[in-house]
């Protein structure tokens, strides 16, 4: 039997009653197509490492991707297409473009999980994120039940967000299942895209848009991730993670004027999906759909949001293994034997202090599977 605690980074979570691994493209369309002519749902699972799956497991079938292939479609004047296959590991063809010298996802170097994940919430960090370089997906649509090839701008892809997330384990705006993904890269003597992050910019000790020969920004990237437990280490036990475990939140600029001076907070330029915000002392406990409030928009630190709630790192419910990473605030540990109830429960309290204390609903970034959040 499949357990989900040995496929998952959290390391939690139960069996599933049947499992699947498609090694190649036909096997992968092929496992999906039948789960789906039996009216059932299949549990799509690349890394595992941005899913919470419940104690209780997965009542249906899992099917792992593992499907292999990177080829180049194009090359022309500094543009280079790249195609990847859905069960690729992400980091694995960022150090592939970064040793052929293509800029455009070097600032991602160290994110753990699948090429075919990769836009289900539009990975993202140091300044650079997948909507960037994306050109356009291969998708097994469910509601025609075929592939089809879905351009990047059809997406939805946002912050943390596409219409193929499971926000929380609610359905996907668009329900499909990627198959491989197209990138645009670029060839440019071996130089990175502009810096576009501060705290990358100070440790490479330049200006904000220089642009670097790619694999030392790479290299700079890992090291950041590291000290921060952001690269999957099985020798660093902050590591049993899904990475940051709640998004920034992203809320009205009149909202972000009342917070405490010192808190951090970063300008949108376009419109996104607004943090729920509630009045001190009216939280009832639920979590609310967040709402859409189109102005300016300001993006808050969840993790000094945290901070300031009083929850610091290493920090633990009594008598729960699950805990606050050692290194940083933003991401939930299994601290060795958890169960995924008792990292719902951390997180849980979390959401509770930071409303009770700045009335922001945080929301959990990782895809709950059966569980309620
Ligand atoms: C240490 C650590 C650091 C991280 N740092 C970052 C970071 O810096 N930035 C960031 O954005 N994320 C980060 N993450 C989160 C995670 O790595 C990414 O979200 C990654 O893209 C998930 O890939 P996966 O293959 O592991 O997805 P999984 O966890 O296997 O799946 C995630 C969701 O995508 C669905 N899915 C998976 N594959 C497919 C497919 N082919 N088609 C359709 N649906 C699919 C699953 O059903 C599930 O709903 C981090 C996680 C960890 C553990």
């Amino acid at each position: 039997m499949t357990t989900l605690s040995e496929l998952t980074t959290l390391q939690v979570g139960g069996p599933a009653v049947e499992a699947v691994t498609a090694t190649t493209r036909d096997e992968l369309v092929a496992a999906v197509a039948e789960v789906w002519n039996r009216g059932e749902d299949p549990f799509i699972l690349g890394g595992g490492s941005n899913v919470l799956v419940a104690d209780e497991g997965y009542d249906g079938t899992l099917i792992r991707v593992a499907t292999r292939g990177i080829d180049v479609l194009s090359s022309e004047n500094g543009r280079v297409i790249v195609r990847v296959q859905a069960g690729e590991s992400w980091d694995d063809l960022v150090a592939v473009a970064v040793e052929r010298g293509l800029a455009g996802i070097e600032a991602l170097s160290g994110i753990p999980g699948s090429c075919g994940a990769s836009p289900i919430q539009n990975i993202g960090a140091y300044g650079q994120e997948l909507s960037a370089s994306l050109v356009a997906v291969e998708l097994l649509d469910r509601e025609h039940g075929d592939l089809v090839r879905v351009p990047a701008a059809e997406l939805g892809l946002g912050y943390r967000t596409s219409v193929l997330k499971r926000h929380g384990g609610q359905a996907a705006e668009r329900d499909g299942v990627v198959v491989s993904i197209d990138l645009e890269l670029t060839d440019d003597a071996g130089l990175s895209a502009p810096i576009a992050y501060g705290q990358l910019a100070s440790a490479l000790g330049v200006d904000l848009g220089t642009r670097l020969p790619i694999a030392d920004v790479r290299r700079t990237v890992l090291e950041l991730r590291r000290s921060k437990g952001m690269v999957l280490d099985a020798a660093d036990p902050d590591t049993s993670s899904a990475g940051s475990f709640f998004t920034n939140p992203i809320v009205s600029e009149s909202f972000a004027r009342s917070l405490p001076a010192d808190a951090p907070r970063w300008p949108m330029e376009e419109d996104h999906e607004d943090a729920v915000v509630i009045p001190l002392g009216q939280w009832t406990g639920d979590v609310p759909r967040p709402s859409f409030e189109h102005g300016a928009q300001v993006k808050l630190s969840a993790a000094w949001l945290i901070e300031r709630s009083g929850i610091s790192r290493g920090f633990r419910l009594p008598g729960s293994r699950a805990g606050i990473s050692t290194k940083h605030t933003l991401a939930l540990t299994n601290t060795g034997g958890s169960t995924a109830d008792e990292i719902a429960s951390l997180a849980r309290y979390v959401q509770m202090r930071v409303a009770a204390e700045f009335g922001v609903v945080l929301q959990p970034e990782p895809v709950y599977v059966n569980l309620e959040f």
